[in-house]
């Protein structure tokens, strides 16, 4: 199965990558954890992206395509989320499956309004061990400030969920999800969610959804 996730930032593409990868064994590839594990490294695609990415700008194509050419080619089941963002990676990514002889499966537009990505995003907070992801305004922890997973105490926000960056990067998204939904549209992969639901409901649409579709 080969999957892509379209939708704005805190659409719920990456938890739905999550549970798709605990479910049924695929890869969840997201260009914002490679570029963030680069960050953290301290390389040199790291320093370059970090700049690009504390302004919600994209990071330029080179160094994300060759992170992505990198990943799937040693994987054969797996869900792109937040790649491609723009028509040109879209074609680039064409290129490389064809390369590597993978063919795409289906294409997820995650449809969620502005007002809900801006509450999802600013409201939203991490557990630094685990990664389980909290809300102000949506899910808290059970116990407060203890993770109900891994019962760490520690947790971060992302260095661009602030508002002037989420600006931009809704900005950016809107731009080029209409390309991004015509160009697979065409190669009649692309089917749209309403995504505002939690995330159980949203799993399980998807699931039934996917499974007409694909063979799971
Ligand atoms: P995300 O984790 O998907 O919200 O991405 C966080 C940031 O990483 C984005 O705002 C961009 O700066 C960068 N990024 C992630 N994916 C891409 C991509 N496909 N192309 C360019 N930049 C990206």
């Amino acid at each position: 199965m080969k999957l892509i996730f379209l939708g704005p930032p805190g659409s719920g593409k990456g938890t739905q990558a999550t549970l798709f990868k605990n479910n049924f064994n695929t890869e969840s590839i997201s260009t914002g954890d490679l570029l963030r594990s680069e960050i953290d490294k301290s390389s040199r695609i790291g320093l370059e992206a970090k700049s690009y990415m504390n302004k919600g700008d994209l990071v330029p194509d080179e160094i994300v395509l060759g992170l992505i050419k990198m990943k799937i080619s040693n994987t054969n089941n797996y869900i792109l989320d937040g790649f491609p963002r723009s028509e040109n990676q879209a074609i680039e990514l064409d290129n490389i499956l064809k390369e590597i002889n993978h063919k795409i499966d289906l294409v997820v537009n995650f449809v969620v309004p502005d007002d809900i990505i801006i509450k999802r995003i600013l409201g939203r907070y991490i557990c630094s061990k685990c990664g389980e992801v909290y809300n102000d305004y949506f899910k808290q922890p059970k116990v407060a400030e203890i993770c109900d997973k891994c019962k760490s105490n520690s947790f971060k926000r992302r260095n661009d969920d602030n508002e002037e960056t989420l600006k931009n990067r809704l900005n950016i998204f809107h731009k080029s999800n209409d390309l991004l939904c015509n160009y697979y549209k065409k190669n009649n992969l692309l089917i749209s969610i309403e995504a505002i639901k939690n995330e159980d409901f949203i799993f399980n649409l998807l699931k039934n959804t996917i499974e007409n579709k694909v063979n799971l």
